[in-house]
């Protein structure tokens, strides 16, 4: 098993940086929030103390030498039972579509055979690189864990399986390797210096993006991506927000802005109640709706607004 300081070693010898967003799914209590705080705890850099205001949660970021991950929770609601519900459930799915990399989750000890079938149903049809963690091994003897390795084995959906025990801190070099293998090269999606205004422009970003999906109906919202393009604290009491929803098609813009910019204005108030909920701050938000043909097929583009190029 590599130590920390070789995985370091091995990624240093690679050109340039390597980042990306790593989707962590699995059932209620598995353990993914306590990887996060043993993994973080190492080596925090922020954790976002109000991700829970945010559907598609960032977790906390990872800043290694050279690697910066960038955790994703994923709400599994399995069987989603009223409008939120589904519209969570299609949020995570989205979150992990976006992603660089899940890692599916499940635990040694209790499995609801039923709910983890549906789990691996659902995340079968993502077209993501999965890695499969069994956490909670320092519950169980070694020998009970050969046949549910097997048994994950055999369906072929993951890249890697490991044992790992979260709160003991087991196994997590093995992981944090297996991820780093497979991040993209790419710069920092955020700069160090920037902790304190960066997560705040994904944030606003992100609530942008969820009212989109709360207020326009079909697969319109798909076609959108928004881009926060200037984020100023100003001396008042006010944050000054400009942010950008890209659209492929003139006729998408004309919906999206509505008869009279109704449709516009509305988003915009939505958005704007969410963000300066998020910041407890006044926002003002200049909200612009621009075509931009292919913007998903656009690789430089895509990076700009923070995604990588990968299954989009
Ligand atoms: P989440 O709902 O998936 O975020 O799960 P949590 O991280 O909240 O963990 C649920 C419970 O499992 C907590 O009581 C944890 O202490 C416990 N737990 C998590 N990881 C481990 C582990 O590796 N070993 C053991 N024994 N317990 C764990
Ligand atoms: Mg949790």
């Amino acid at each position: 098993m590599p130590k920390k300081n070789e995985i370091k070693a091995n990624a240093a010898g690679r050109s340039g940086s390597k980042s990306g967003i790593v989707a962590i799914a699995g059932l209620p209590n598995v353990g993914k929030s306590t990887l996060l705080n043993t993994l973080l705890g190492q080596k925090l850099s922020i954790v976002s103390r109000k991700a829970q205001t945010t559907r598609q949660q960032v977790l906390g970021i990872l800043t290694g030498e050279d690697y910066q991950i960038v955790f994703l929770d994923t709400p599994g609601v399995i069987q989603p039972r009223d409008k939120l519900q589904e519209f969570m459930t299609q949020a995570s799915f989205k979150a992990v579509s976006g992603a660089d990399l899940v890692i599916v989750m499940v635990e040694a000890t209790e499995r609801d055979i039923i709910a983890d079938r549906q789990l691996l149903e659902r995340i079968s049809r993502v077209d993501v690189p999965r890695l499969l963690t069994i956490n909670k091994v320092d519950l169980v003897k070694k020998p009970a864990l050969l046949p549910l390795i097997a048994e994950y084995a055999d369906t072929g959906l993951f890249e890697e399986i490991l044992p790992i025990s979260a709160l003991k801190g087991d196994g997590l070099d093995e992981l944090l390797r297996a991820v780093v293998e497979r991040l993209p090269e790419g710069p920092f999606l955020y700069s160090e210096d920037q902790l304190a205004t960066q997560p705040i422009r994904f944030f606003a970003a992100e609530l942008i993006r969820e009212t989109l999906y709360e207020l326009l109906h079909d697969e319109l919202p798909y076609a959108t991506t928004v881009l926060v393009e200037d984020f100023k604290e100003r001396g008042g009491n006010k944050i000054y927000i400009k942010a950008i929803i890209y659209t492929e098609r003139d006729s998408q813009k004309k919906i999206i802005i509505g008869r009279k910019g109704e449709q516009l204005k509305r988003i915009g108030r939505t958005a704007r109640a969410k963000i300066e909920d998020f910041v407890e701050s006044g926002v003002y938000l200049d909200l612009w709706v621009k075509v931009r043909q292919k913007w998903r097929k656009n690789d430089f583009f895509l990076k700009t607004v923070g995604y990588s190029r990968r299954n989009l």
